[in-house]
């Protein structure tokens, strides 16, 4: 059996604690194969092209990391990246900056690290490639004399065509996109986009068994629905430093129910609509003042993007208006917290919250979802409002499902939710929880390269060879 060799904008730091989530999987991946490289940016910015990759050895794992400039920061990672495909792919064309010098430096950035990625190849090598970062790499791979299989996970959205043909660079991307020989998304809602807008933009045919082939290619695309360590959480969810975050929380909140959201700041994640919406609910259920508690905690992210500092303000200001309206002396509706906590802390409060509210616009996945699941009480769990534009509703039926825009109905899911009987609680976590452990970290990744070890597999005749 070959190497595996992971590619990701950002490795987990070498020689420092993995803290959880889709690094310890990657690793684990990594391990399990018995040695491998982890490749990707070394997170330094430089003033001027260093040539080659600093390599770290950590147990049976290579780690390989390219520095960028700074112009390459700029116009491939804080540029295309994060100003015009992030915003895009989440539906935000409004807020998308369109700037060719941008890609331009996206593609040479991929077209850099494809040639060292290359260097590094033996050939029973899989290589998997993560994320919008890198969706020319396996192109750059094949220009540098690649044949072996590369497969790509995107992990954020891939929206409507209508949608992804706004960026002036879709079909470049298609192109590069072709090269891997299998593509992989967190719904079948991703696929079904990407397939459409192959066939309608490119004529791409689709064969039995998830097969595309278009631009002279074969490719596999399927569905990976992305998850977590459930166990592990679950256990984190009653470790100490879980249970004392939770009674310094459940002191200050009393008895009243508490309302959860955990999001980075980010515009995908409908947060002023969700502060809008419990504003609603205080408004229209005057029984529930003083007796509920919204807890949002939203560290900020890319600052340097103005859309974040708007995003802030408008939160400040909404949530001014809710307690302003409402706060009594013993009491204030909604506590927004600006900052990152803990994994165990999380835990904590997630098994205290009555309510997880979990409501962006649009997300590839959202994993706070699954963690709010992992965490609950199975004696007395709490309930997950989830938006329908979260990939993680594709499965996960047993929440309240909810649209994100229709601030009523979203106010009138957590009237719901705080009123809910313990025995429909019960039953819907149950199903819940089956979902979030079956499909977890662990299955995600062994299917993912199982599948791309048989997408490259030299199959003579593609339709023939696969099983409708
Ligand atoms: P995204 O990848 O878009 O940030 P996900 O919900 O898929 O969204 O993953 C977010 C991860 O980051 C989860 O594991 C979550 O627990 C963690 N996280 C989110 N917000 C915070 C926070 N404020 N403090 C600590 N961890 C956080």
């Amino acid at each position: 059996m070959g190497r595996l060799i992971v590619a990701s904008n950002r490795t987990a730091r070498p020689q420092e604690p993995r803290a959880g989530g889709l690094a310890v999987a990657l690793w684990d991946a990594l391990s399990e194969r018995g040695g491998g490289v982890w490749f990707g940016w070394s997170g330094d910015t430089l003033a001027r092209e260093t040539r080659g990759v600093r390599l770290f050895v950590e147990g049976a794992v290579d780690f390989a990391l390219a520095d960028l400039t700074e112009a390459e920061y700029q116009g491939y990672y804080l540029g295309y990246a994060n100003r015009t495909i992030w915003p895009v792919f989440h539906y935000r064309v409004d807020l998308a900056h369109f700037d060719q010098e941008a890609f331009d430096t996206y593609a040479a950035v991929n077209r850099r690290f494809g040639g060292l990625l290359c260097q590094l190849l033996r050939q029973d090598d899989i290589v998997w490639v993560h994320d919008y970062h890198f969706m020319l790499l396996g192109q750059e791979l094949r220009n540098s004399g690649w044949q072996g299989p590369v497969g790509f996970f995107l992990h954020i959205p891939f929206p409507a065509p209508e949608v992804f043909t706004a960026l002036p660079q879709h079909a470049r991307l298609a192109r590069g996109l072709a090269d891997y020989d299998l593509i992989g998304f967190q719904t079948a809602r991703d696929v079904d986009n990407f397939c459409r807008y192959m066939e309608q933009h490119h004529g791409a045919e689709l064969l039995p068994g998830g097969r595309l082939r278009c631009f002279g290619r074969s490719m596999r695309v399927a569905a990976f629905p992305i998850g977590i360590d459930a166990q592990d959480f679950a256990r984190l969810a009653v470790a100490p430093e879980a249970a004392a975050a939770a009674t310094r929380l459940g002191r200050l909140i009393e008895n009243r129910a508490l309302v959860i959201g955990v999001d980075r700041m980010d515009y995908s994640k409908g947060l002023p609509q969700r502060l809008q919406a419990f504003g609603r609910l205080l408004d229209e259920n005057e029984t529930l003042r003083g007796r509920v508690s919204l807890l949002q905690i939203a560290p900020p992210s890319r600052e340097t993007v103005g859309a974040y500092r708007d995003l802030r303000e408008e939160l400040d200001r909404l949530a001014g208006r809710v307690n302003g309206d409402y706060s009594d002396l013993d009491w204030t509706p909604i506590r927004y917290l600006a900052r990152g906590y803990p994994r165990e802390m999380l835990a904590g409060l997630f098994r205290l919250a009555r309510v997880g509210l979990v409501t962006p616009l649009h997300d590839g996945m959202n994993l706070v979802a699954k963690e709010y699941v992992a965490a609950q009480d199975a004696e007395d769990p709490g309930v997950l409002v989830l938006s329908e534009f979260a990939g993680a509703a594709e499965r996960m039926q047993g929440a309240l499902l909810v649209n994100p825009h229709d601030i009523g109905a979203m106010a009138e899911a957590i009237r719901r939710a705080l009123e809910m009987p313990l025995e429909e609680r019960q039953e819907r976590w149950r199903a819940l929880f089956a979902e979030v452990a079956e499909h977890d970290l662990t299955a995600w990744r062994r299917s993912f390269i199982a599948a791309l070890e048989a997408a490259a597999e030299p199959a003579g005749p593609v339709a023939a060879a696969i099983p409708a």
